[in-house]
């Protein structure tokens, strides 16, 4: 049996949607996908580990690898640099390991134009009145950051067309089983089942 390539997900939201604690139960559920850590300049939250959440760099090291080419996209959100390591996704990708990326609108209509087979979701807050109240909640940004994420999210939520799927996440058990149903059909898809079950389409399908 040949090895199949894994598939890109790609799941963006406007800050306080609940975007990264619906990929981390999804993650906990779906352990054959890999998160890509991706590289930012914004310094680091409490808590926040190198490595693990991001790795954190300097503006100017981070304008130097843009320009080796070491992104697979980037961009500017919220005042800070974001880029992912093409290297580290394409190297999981033809291990044949699902790949997903924690990135904004921006990010992902570049990985949209590299990779035309990747599955992109956005997640939507049930209503405006929530976002800000799960943004207010979190406590560990500084009510400058928190406004102006707040203003950005109209800008991000703008382009939630562009995405393959829409989740809206009110009831958070809801939102899971939609996006872990979201990654069961995409692993279904006829393409991958005819390739993953080769002996036994070849076993059907003999005289
Ligand atoms: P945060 O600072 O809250 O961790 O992330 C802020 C925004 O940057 C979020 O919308 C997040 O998805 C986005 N982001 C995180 N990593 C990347 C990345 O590698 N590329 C791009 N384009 N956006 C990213």
């Amino acid at each position: 049996m040949s090895v199949e390539a894994g598939t890109l997900f790609v799941v963006a939201a406007p800050s306080g949607a609940g975007k990264s604690t619906l990929v981390n139960a999804l993650l906990e559920r779906e352990p054959a996908i890999s998160l890509s850590v991706s590289h930012t300049t914004r310094p680091p939250r409490t808590g926040e580990l190198y490595g693990r959440h991001y790795y954190f760099v300097e503006r100017a090291e981070f304008e130097r690898e843009i320009a080796e080419g070491v992104f697979l996209e980037h961009a500017e959100v919220h005042g800070n640099l974001y880029g992912t390591s093409r290297t580290s996704v394409q190297e999981l990708l033809s291990q044949g390991r699902d790949v997903l990326l924690e990135i904004d609108w921006q990010g992902a209509e570049q990985i949209r134009r590299s990779k035309p087979d990747c599955v992109s979701v956005f997640i939507l807050p049930p209503s405006r009145a929530e976002l800000e109240r799960r943004l207010r909640g979190r406590g560990s940004d500084s009510a400058e950051v928190i406004e102006r994420r707040l203003r950005n999210s109209r800008g991000e939520m703008a382009h939630a067309h562009e995405f393959d799927y829409i989740l809206v996440n009110d009831v958070f058990e809801d939102a899971l089983a939609d996006l872990q149903a979201i990654v069961r059909a995409v692993r279904l898809r006829s393409a991958l089942q005819w390739q993953r079950h080769e002996s036994l389409i070849t076993e059907l399908l003999a005289l």
